[in-house]
This record gives C-alpha cells, sequence and structure tokens, in this order.
C-alpha cells in the first residue's frame, strides 16, 4: 500500500495495535501477562520470561527525547529536511520516529516529548513526536524573565 509516495506497512497480528492505535489517540504496545514488560518491538515470546501471553496496552505517549538527527532527502522535498528522533517513553519502550515542530538548534537531550498522530489512510495511523510544551505557573514565568 502507497499513501502520499510512502509506503504504508502491512498489517499483521504483531504489529496491528501499533498502526492502528493512533486512532484513539494513543499508542498501544505487547505488554507480557506473566512478567508485564513491554513487548517493543512486538515478539512471538516475552525477551524476558518466554511466555506467549500477551495483552495489548496503552500507553502514556510520554518520554524524553534521548538523541535526534536530520534528515536531507532530494527524494522528498517537500518534507525534506525532516527530524528523526529516538524517543524513550515513560514505560521504557524506544522509539524511532518523526520529530516536528521545531528545530535542530532548539534541541537537548532529555527535553520532555509527547506523541501525536497523522492519520496516513485506511487503518494506518503513524506516530510522531513534538517537544512538550512545559507550563510553568504565572510566578515562575515572572521570575524567569
Ligand atoms: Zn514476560
Amino acid at each position: 500500500m502507497v499513501h502520499d509516495q510512502r509506503a504504508l506497512p502491512e498489517l499483521t497480528d504483531l504489529t496491528a495495535a501499533h498502526w492502528t492505535s493512533g486512532a484513539s489517540g494513543r499508542l498501544s504496545v505487547r505488554r507480557c501477562v506473566h512478567c508485564l514488560r513491554w513487548s517493543f518491538p512486538p515478539s512471538r515470546c516475552c525477551r524476558h520470561c518466554w511466555s506467549a501471553d500477551f495483552t495489548v496496552e496503552p500507553v502514556t505517549g510520554k518520554g524524553v527525547l534521548l538523541t535526534w538527527t536530520e534528515v536531507r532527502d532530494p527524494g522528498a522535498q517537500e518534507r525534506s529536511p525532516y527530524l528523526v528522533a529516538v524517543v524513550e517513553l515513560e514505560e521504557g519502550i524506544r522509539l524511532l520516529l518523526g520529530l516536528t515542530g521545531t528545530e535542530p538548534g532548539a534541541l537537548r537531550v532529555d527535553m520532555p516529548i509527547r506523541l501525536y498522530f497523522e492519520h496516513l489512510g485506511g487503518d494506518i495511523w503513524l506516530p510522531f513526536a513534538e517537544i512538550e510544551e512545559l507550563e510553568l505557573p504565572e510566578d515562575r514565568l515572572e521570575a524567569v524573565s
């Protein structure tokens, strides 16, 4: 499947939750029923206890920025350059995804991020990260300025 010149993923029983859960506004991830650890990337057996019993649960969608790079792609001129980042969610899950709404010079390791989703068509929702703006109380804003 191709959307806007981008290949869309094929859904499988392992990957469907990742690609479709954005419809609810929250990323869902496989979680081991026995040891309660998250399974991402998804696998048939738990990497920690070898159980094959999983549930699919939503994660917070909040985390921190670990690293990033700016990609210049002459084949995607309308989208290039764009940022790709590795983020770590509060659950300890690391994701490689697009980072939007910011400039490379403004980024710092451990900045808070949150996930959002772009609907690509059909059941496919692509997760992106954006920097989460911290809302400081009014008295803190005055102290900073
Ligand atoms: Zn397990």
